[in-house]
C-alpha cells in the first residue's frame, strides 16, 4: 500500500474546496497548513448570504469577477474568525494566487504557497513573494484517491478493451490503450 504523499493530500483538499465554487468563471480552492495540520480551507464565493454567480451571472468589472471573496481570502478570514494564528503557516491553492491575494498572503504570514496550476501568474505578485522570502512551488494533483470507482472504471475499460480487439485495426487499437493505460496507471506507479 502507498501512502498519499503530504503535499497530494493537502493539494486534493483544495481540488475538493473548489469543487465548492460558485463563480462560473473558476473554481479555485485554498487550504492552510500549519505543522502538516490543516486549519482553515475555502473556496471563491459570494459574500455569506449573498447571490451566487452560478444563479445571477458573475459581476464582471474590468474583465473580473468582483462578486467574490477568493479563495485564499475566505481560508485566511477563517482564520480570523476563529482566531486562528497564520504566521509561519503555508497554503495549497488549486492556481496561482492573484495579486490582491498574494499580498495579503504575505501580510498573514504564510511562508510558502503551493499551487497547483498557474494562472496569469503576475509579474509583480512573483516579486512581491521573492522579496517577502515566501516559497512558491508548483504542486501539480496527480494522486487518484478521490475516485472511489477507480478500480471497477480501469476494470470495465480493460474489458471494453478487449471486445474491441475483434475488430478494431492494430494501429487504432494501440493507440486506445496507451490511452487507456495513461488514464489508469496511478501516479505512484507511473513516475
Ligand atoms: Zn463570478
Ligand atoms: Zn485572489
Amino acid at each position: 500500500m502507498e501512502r498519499i504523499s503530504w503535499d497530494q493530500y493537502f493539494m486534493a483538499q483544495s481540488h475538493l474546496l473548489a469543487l465548492r465554487s460558485t463563480c462560473t468563471r473558476l473554481m479555485v480552492g485554498a487550504t492552510i497548513v500549519r505543522d502538516k495540520r490543516i486549519i482553515a480551507g475555502g473556496y471563491n464565493g459570494s459574500v455569506s448570504g449573498s447571490v451566487h454567480c452560478n444563479d445571477e451571472g458573475c459581476y464582471v468589472i474590468d474583465g473580473h469577477c468582483v462578486r467574490t471573496v477568493h479563495a485564499e481570502a475566505n481560508a485566511l478570514l477563517q482564520c480570523a474568525k476563529f482566531g486562528v494564528p497564520t504566521d509561519n503557516a503555508d497554503i495549497y491553492v488549486t492556481h496561482y494566487p492573484c495579486l490582491q491575494c498574494c499580498k495579503q498572503l504575505i501580510q498573514s504570514g504564510i511562508k510558502t504557497v503551493y499551487y497547483a496550476e498557474d494562472y496569469r501568474n503576475h509579474p509583480y505578485a512573483i516579486e512581491l513573494f521573492q522579496e517577502a522570502g515566501v516559497e512558491t512551488k508548483k504542486v501539480e494533483l496527480n494522486y487518484l484517491a478521490v475516485d472511489t470507482k477507480y478500480k471497477e472504471k480501469s476494470a470495465y475499460v480493460q474489458h471494453l478493451l478487449e471486445k474491441l480487439e475483434l475488430n478494431t485495426n492494430e494501429q487504432e487499437l494501440s493507440v486506445l490503450k496507451k490511452q487507456a493505460k495513461q488514464l489508469f496507471t496511478p501516479y505512484s506507479q507511473s513516475k
